[in-house]
């Protein structure tokens, strides 16, 4: 298997904030800031396609603790979402990527600055495909 599977196994070190029947979460050993966690299934898959629909739905549930956590612990304001899946999954075990946003926080990712024209572009490249 993998290294998170074995961290879902107990049998690798991690720092273990939260887990369920179908889920473990732990601090990243990179994080993007204080907080930031993965949540993984127990379940070794690489994409959010192969995902079966109960334990999707247990991610977000974590997810949405996560967020509360956040709220209590550092007063976040707001929170990111992430996750690099298929071929771009590290480990090839599906992992969400959750952290508290603060104001000013410095975090960033942008790949294009919103022109119309090219929003345009790519949102009718994926509205069709978005089924
Ligand atoms: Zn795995």
């Amino acid at each position: 298997m993998c290294l998170f599977c074995d961290v879902g196994n107990h049998k690798a070190d991690a720092h273990i904030v939260n887990e369920t029947d179908k889920t473990i979460t732990f601090l990243d050993i990179n994080p993007a800031n204080e907080g930031h966690m993965l949540i993984i299934p127990k379940l070794h898959v690489d994409s959010l396609v192969d995902l079966p629909d109960e334990y999707v739905l247990e991610l977000m549930n974590v997810a949405r603790k996560a967020i509360k956590a956040f709220e209590k612990v550092y007063q976040a304001k707001g929170y990111g979402i992430m996750q690099n899946g298929g071929a771009n999954c590290e480990f090839g075990h599906f992992h969400l990527h959750v952290f508290p946003r603060f104001e000013n926080d410095g975090y960033d990712w942008i790949y294009s600055t919103g022109e119309k024209e090219v929003s345009d572009k790519v949102a009718a490249k994926l509205k069709d495909a978005m089924i």
